[in-house]
Parts: structure tokens; sequence; C-alpha cells
């Protein structure tokens, strides 16, 4: 049976990548699932923001960036847990108008997102969750990551869900804030705490502006 997508169109808010977090106590390992599309517009017959998920491959060809105006089809994800999107298996994208947001003085950083190499390479802090919404959800740098906790490694099935958010900018952004350190549940109890030498050595291969 074919599901039937649904239709959306809309102004670009901002382009993030689509990365989901895995913890196991202390160990972490992404998966780089493409870029999240922040829409100010109208999916089926109702007028919203929303966050469709596309690929690496879409986004390198239309190049999107805040400002444009574009549409395209889509499904709800299947596994919200394991999505930072609402919309995903994106068709049909289409750009019906290409004006840029005025990049201004950063920050936030606007324009066409890195490829995802670069994310990776770059390395990311904690972010705190109310600056990211106040502040940073234009940023290319900015990223809402799935989070899907392991907690106990001898019994895989034993898994938890939230959401965190990261900044990949330069060290020296203004707007940045740490926010509260990261907990991570284990098995019988026990948590681990991520504190700031983790994101210390994340990022320490790049300079204040860089
Ligand atoms: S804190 Fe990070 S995500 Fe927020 S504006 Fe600065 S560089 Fe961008």
């Amino acid at each position: 049976m074919t599901i039937k997508k649904i239709s959306w169109r809309g102004n670009l808010v901002s382009v993030q990548p689509r990365i989901r977090l895995t913890r196991s106590f202390d160990q972490r390992s992404h998966s780089y699932l493409g870029y999240s599309l922040h829409v100010a517009g109208t999916i089926g017959d109702q007028e919203k923001e929303f966050l469709v998920g596309i690929g690496k491959g879409a986004q390198a060809k239309h190049k999107f960036q805040a400002g444009y105006r574009i549409e395209g089809e889509c499904l709800p994800v299947a596994a919200p847990r394991l999505e930072s999107v609402e919309f995903y298996k994106t068709s049909k994208l289409n750009v019906l108008e290409r004006s840029p947001l005025n990049p201004g003085t950063p920050p936030p950083w606007l324009g066409i997102p890195d490829d995802l190499v670069t994310y990776r390479q770059r390395g990311h802090r904690r972010l705190d969750a109310r600056t990211y919404v106040a502040k940073c959800l234009a940023c290319i740098w900015g990223c809402r990551m799935a989070v899907e906790m392991i907690i106990d490694h001898w019994n895989p099935s034993q898994r938890k869900y939230r959401s965190e958010t990261f900044c990949f900018g330069p060290k020296s952004c203004r707007f940045y804030r740490a926010g509260p350190t990261r907990k991570v549940p284990g098995r019988r109890g026990m948590i681990w705490e991520e504190l700031d030498w983790v994101d210390d050595e994340d990022t320490l291969h790049r300079e204040l502006d860089e």
C-alpha cells in the first residue's frame, strides 16, 4: 500500500544539521542523518512552524538557507523519539523564491550550512536549551539532537529518550551559554555527569573565533 504524502510550503526559518546522539553511560556516538529544515508555512491544511528532515544529497543539490521559500512532500516520522524532526522521507523539493535572509553581523550565523563532515570535524559543546530557543534557532551552528540512551549495555533493550541542544559554532560567540551539565542514567541507578572537559576536548583543535 502506498501512503499518501503530505504537501507543504513555506519560508525557511533555519537549516541545521539533523543528528542522532546515542549515549551509553560515558560513551557517545553520532548518526549524521542529514539536515533539519525549520519551515514557517502550511503543511496539509495547517498553518504553523514545523521541522522537515532531508538527506545530505538534497541539501547539496538545493543549497537551502534561511529566507528561501520552498515546497515539498513528506511523511510524519515513524519513530518520533529517534528523530529531531516531525516529518521526513521528503520528496518533490522545490525552491519557489531564492531570497536569503540578510546575514548581517553574526551571531547568529546565517547562510548555507556546511557539509556534515565539517560538522563532525568541528565537534560541539553543550548549549543551554533556553538559549538555543531564544538566540540560536536560526544559526547554522545550532543543533537539537534526538538522544537515545542505552541504560544497561548488558541489556540493550533498556533505553530512554530525550533531546539535547548543542553548538558547533565559534567558541567566542557572545550568545553562547553552556547551561546545566548533562546527566546520563546507567545501570543500577548510576549517573554519568558529562563535565566541561568533554566539550573542551571535543573542540580543542579550534581557535576561539574559528
Ligand atoms: S551559541 Fe552557537 S548556535 Fe548559538 S548563535 Fe552562537 S554559534 Fe550559533
